[in-house]
């Protein structure tokens, strides 16, 4: 059976920092799907790319018994719709966003955490104490980084920063990196937009995660960190964790998972 689900807590918070005057961030968190997208685009755009997606992405919330196959489908979709609304909206032209997550999807007939990233938002796990990057920005700066011109310090003051390589909103969606990972006791994964990473290092990341508070508690704290830090760019942060870990092998459980989270 793959219609068990595993309970969830999740924690979902969202600032348009200190200096812009929109929020082009979105970020959903329920059920079998939690991300975040940040968009880009001027005249307010970034906000409609984001939303379309987050909007598109959260109608898989409901499923339990997603593949990976369908969260690439629906963000093939997402990018569709943008394309979509330039056509109506010729002032949208160049909208684009970023889009990062994970999503509750079942392999090999039990259910795994898929993390899926086009852009530089983040996926980060947080297990044992240890906090791991996932996901790899697709950036300028990473790309430097990768042929070995800059430093990951570097990176992080770079005048290339912001320049994103890959994005939806593009006439051809580039691929979508994706990993997965079997549900492990304790483990956290933080999806966050790059206003988090640019203003909050990993050590004052990985503190916060550790600090033994709920999952809306450390989300929220973890944007204002982000805000005190200079909050120079809209910041969003979902904090997703399984509530219990299911009892080996044996599952009595056979609710379907609601929308509910
Ligand atoms: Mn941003």
């Amino acid at each position: 059976m793959t219609t068990s689900g595993l309970a969830l807590r999740a924690g979902i918070a969202t600032d348009v920092g200190r200096v812009r005057e929109h929020n082009e961030d979105a970020a959903f968190a329920r059920g079998s799907i939690y991300l975040v997208a940040d968009g880009m685009g001027g005249h307010a755009a970034g906000e409609v790319a984001s939303g379309i997606t987050a909007a598109a992405l959260g109608e898989l919330a409901g499923r339990a018994d997603l593949k990976v196959a369908d969260v690439l489908a629906q963000v093939q979709e997402a990018n569709d719709r943008i394309l979509r609304t330039v056509v109506q909206h010729p002032d949208h032209l160049g909208m684009a966003t970023t889009l990062t997550g994970v999503a509750l999807v079942v392999v090999g007939g039990s259910q795994h955490w898929a993390v899926f990233n086009l852009g530089d938002s983040r996926v980060y796990r947080f297990v044992g104490g240890q906090l791991s990057q996932v996901t790899v920005d697709h950036s300028e700066v990473q790309e430097l980084v990768d042929a070995g011109e800059i430093t990951p310090d570097e990176a992080r003051t770079h005048p290339l920063r912001h320049t994103v390589t890959r994005s939806l909103g593009r006439d051809v969606l580039p691929p979508v990196d994706t990993w997965l990972f079997p549900p492990c006791p304790g483990e956290r994964f933080v999806v966050c937009s790059d206003g988090l990473t640019n203003e909050v290092d990993d050590a004052e990341i990985r503190a916060i995660l550790g600090a033994g508070d709920d999952a809306q508690t450390t989300a929220q704290r973890l944007v204002n960190r982000a805000v005190d830090n200079g909050g120079r760019d809209n910041v969003s942060v979902v904090v997703v964790e399984l509530a219990d870990f299911p009892a080996a092998e044996v599952d009595e459980d056979t609710t379907p998972r609601g929308g509910g989270s």
